[in-house]
């Protein structure tokens, strides 16, 4: 006797796509991007004598750096003070594999624990026709289409 077909075969074995990978570096320039901030404009928070100013704007733009992670014991890579950032969802996307990585929005890269409100004033959330956007940037995409 043969066996049945599996379910899976019958259906063609497609496996659901792979969510794309957010690197540390993105997420930080998406975030300073969210804000509409230059580099110049957030790290402003962070020096308070002039001569401090080259070496910090210096730090903010290595965060944006490809291929570079803050390491575990530095706290210099909380952007928090200028521009929504969520520290422990930057840890994550350093320190853990893919598939532990948080959901985040692939355009501005907010996650569902930050507040962040959409172009009407209301809390954000995640968009209903594409799972990788939240509310905000699915309002700000539709905006561009009209005008
Ligand atoms: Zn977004």
């Amino acid at each position: 006797m043969r066996n049945a077909p599996s379910l899976l075969a019958m259906l063609g074995e497609t496996e659901p796509a792979a969510r794309p990978v957010v690197m540390p570096w993105e997420y930080v320039k998406m975030r300073r991007a969210a804000a509409g901030m230059t580099i110049e404009q957030a790290a402003r928070p962070y020096w308070h004598r002039p001569e401090h100013q080259a070496d910090v704007e210096r730090n903010v733009r290595e965060l944006e750096t490809v291929g570079f992670r803050m390491q575990r014991h530095f706290f210099g890579a909380d952007m928090s003070r200028a521009y929504s950032f969520n520290l422990d969802v930057y840890r994550q996307l350093c320190d853990t594999p893919p598939e532990q990585h948080p959901r985040l929005c692939l355009a501005c890269g907010w996650d569902q624990w930050t507040t962040q409100y959409d172009t009407n004033g209301n809390d954000a959330t995640w968009s209903e026709t594409d799972p990788d956007r939240c509310t905000r940037c699915e309002q700000l995409e539709r905006k561009k289409v009209i005008t």
